[in-house]
């Protein structure tokens, strides 16, 4: 096992939760006195133990949307020194910052990451997530560069550069999207190139895919496939590591994990700028206390689907609502539609009756196409209109 930091990463259960209730009662502390929101929710609460934590109020996205941008804030703007935005719910931004700390913990989280998916310094790592200014590939540069592993300071967007990149830098880690991955493997079989040419060992995905996919990306580049699991709104990368094993553990030292009603709720114990208090995260997960074999003592995690209407295609995300608020602006408004993501693009089904042609106030033009152009002008979403027969039973309308 290779382990960043073995200190936390194998602390025992009573040491843990010890510095847990420590960490909470600061965490505590701070919040009251700095965020006014927190000030009205916790009221005079005292935290004796941890068995307190259920009688401790939750977050929602609501919260950081009501707050917006900076309520949530438990630092002063000018010690933030970094701020990102990630999708909140109906489309809306969330905003998060991180302060030089946050940013140097966040470096010690994604550095366990690496090392646990067997980097070393000895590795040259390529990093393609779509643009160096995306938070997740910051994250990775910084964890590469405390484990002294070579990053490639590009990120190419062009596969066909991607693959020259491959063969010239000699890369052994890629860090990528699944959907990159496979537009990677496509390009290589196209060029007749072989996968055993390259010096790939790993690849590091940033989420979760299922097990053919896996297993495609693994023998496609023949390299060992990890997987990242991370939220924009806490951390991604840096909230978990998947082990040797292929289980996720959450970082217990900084991340309190819980799971009410099947979600994922996340305490974090030592952000500063943007501390959140049982977070619900709107992710389905169960938690798993057993020992692993890979000798982390961390809670094993492991995520589910996502418990709102969000979904993702080709790494864009996005929320029914917005598509519906999209449709209602198109000829598609008032129809019913059914939504079925796929990793390459959003099958829209619209339910039109014999009559929608024949309807005097659009000309007889087909209008799927402009549909499919507004969506991806609007969302960025690659998507293909058909038309369906009305369904019994509902759907939502645009
Ligand atoms: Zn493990």
């Amino acid at each position: 096992m290779s382990t960043f930091d073995r200190r936390y990463e194998q602390i025992s259960r009573s040491e843990l939760e010890q510095m847990q209730l420590e960490r909470l009662q600061a965490l505590l502390a701070r919040l009251r006195r700095n965020v006014r929101r927190y000030r009205e929710k916790l009221g005079d609460f005292r935290l004796q133990s941890l068995a307190d934590l259920p009688r401790l109020p939750f977050t929602t996205q609501e919260d950081m949307v009501e707050s917006f941008p900076y309520g949530m804030f438990a630092f002063p703007l000018r010690e933030v020194i970094r701020l990102h935005s990630t999708l909140g719910p109906g489309g809306k931004p969330l905003v998060i910052g991180h302060t030089r700390n946050d940013l140097a913990l966040w470096s010690r989280l994604v550095a366990r990451q690496l090392s646990a998916s067997g980097v070393t310094a000895n590795d040259v790592i390529l990093i393609s997530l779509g643009g160096l200014t995306q938070s997740g590939a910051v994250g990775y540069v910084r964890g590469a560069e405390l484990i002294e592993a070579s990053v490639i300071a590009e990120d190419p967007l062009h596969i066909d550069y991607q693959l020259a990149m491959l063969q010239n830098y000699r890369p052994t880690t890629l860090i990528t999207t699944p959907t990159n991955a496979l537009d990677l493997i496509r390009a290589i079989e196209q060029r007749r190139v072989d996968p055993q040419s390259l010096y790939l060992r790993t690849v590091l995905l940033s989420r979760p895919v299922d097990r053919e996919t896996r297993e495609q990306i693994a023998s496609g580049l023949f390299a060992a496939v990890r997987c990242n699991f991370g939220l924009g709104e806490i951390l991604d990368p840096g909230l978990c590591v998947e082990c040797e094993v292929g289980l996720f553990h959450i970082h217990e030292d900084q991340f309190l994990a819980e799971v009410c009603e099947g979600e994922l709720v996340i305490t974090t114990l030592a952000r500063e700028a943007m501390p959140l208090l049982r977070y619900r995260t709107r992710v389905a997960a169960e938690l798993c206390h057993d020992q692993c074999a890979c000798g982390r003592t961390g809670v094993l995690f492991q995520p589910g689907p996502r418990l709102d209407h969000r979904h993702q295609v080709r790494e864009i995300s996005f929320y029914e609502t917005q598509v519906a608020e999209v449709l209602a602006q198109t000829r598609a408004a008032g129809l019913r539609f059914h939504l079925t993501p796929s990793e390459r693009q959003l099958q829209i089904a619209l339910e039109i009756s014999e009559d929608y042609f024949a309807s005097a106030m659009w000309p007889a033009d087909d209008p799927k196409r402009s549909i499919e152009a507004e969506l991806l002008a609007r969302l960025g979403l690659p998507a293909e209109v058909r038309y369906v027969e009305p369904r019994a039973g509902s759907g939502p309308a645009a």
